[in-house]
């Protein structure tokens, strides 16, 4: 039984540099500092989504919960991600598709500078206590535009891979562009996974099904003030309320030097 809506958010790369018309897919580690201060600040525990599934059917938390989303898997996490995480307190869940990890994303036709870690960097990062490993398929293709076995088979691959070389469990799955229809839906639960996300650029409302979980896109254009309506926005009044009182300094006050682009998390 669900309980409360639940904002999920979305991101890609952290600091890649993109082509313009791939800009939504990137977002410089300062603006994601800052991001992930402000939820906090106004109050939201930032968690990866089976966390947050978790504590949601559990009942009402003390405190609200976000989900914190990173699809693809570019090595720009490495180098940034993980680090504004770990200094925001925030954990995330992230979904890399294992057939395409470490090369150029064969999706993109041009890819500016972005780059699929390996298989042993997602190892190092399920190793992390602010990283999910989640399914991404095996490769990046639709899933609802495959032939029904090869579908089915790339789902649990993917899932396989993933646990036999981190040793724990992969319970959630993010649709490769976010497509899905039943016959998708009944094969990754068939796989053993407990949810899985496409994009909806909405919070997931009350009693989704965990297999449809909407979640917001986050770009570059979305300042703290703004991520914040949009996460608080959709809540209830009392929420809202609260957040708001929340959402005032401090904050806005602390913004921090990121670590440069050399100083590597993981190397
Ligand atoms: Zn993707």
């Amino acid at each position: 039984m669900t309980t409360a809506a639940l904002p999920v958010l979305m991101y890609h790369s952290i600091g890649g540099r993109v082509p313009t018309a791939l800009r939504e897919l990137s977002v410089d580690p300062g603006l994601l500092a800052e991001q992930l201060d402000a939820l906090a600040g106004a109050g939201y525990v930032l968690t990866g989504l089976t966390e947050a599934l978790d504590q949601r059917e559990r009942g009402p938390a003390p405190a609200p919960h976000v989900a914190v989303t990173v699809d693809d898997g570019y090595t720009d996490f490495l180098d940034h991600g993980l680090g504004v995480l770990r200094d925001s307190g925030a954990r995330c869940t992230l979904y890399v598709p294992t057939r395409e990890l470490g090369a150029s994303p064969s999706w993109l036709s041009d890819a500016g500078d972005l780059r699929l870690m390996g298989l042993p960097d997602v190892v190092r990062l399920a190793a992390e206590p602010e990283v999910e490993i989640g399914s991404h398929s095996a490769v990046h293709v639709p899933l609802d535009s495959r032939p029904r076995r090869r579908m089915a088979d790339e789902v649990a691959e993917s899932r396989t891979v993933l646990q036999d070389a981190t040793g724990q469990p992969v319970d959630s799955l993010a649709y490769p562009h976010g497509y899905h229809d039943d016959r998708v839906r009944m094969t990754v639960h068939s796989a053993g996974y407990r949810s899985a996300c496409a994009i909806g650029h909405r919070v997931a409302p009350r009693g989704e099904d965990p297999y449809a979980v909407s979640r917001l896109l986050v770009g570059p254009d979305d300042t703290p003030e703004r991520l914040l309506e949009r996460v608080a926005g959709s809540q209830d009044a009392e929420l809202r309320a609260r957040v708001k009182r929340w959402a005032g300094p401090p904050w806005r006050w602390t913004r921090r030097a990121v670590r440069s682009t050399t100083g590597k998390v993981l190397t």
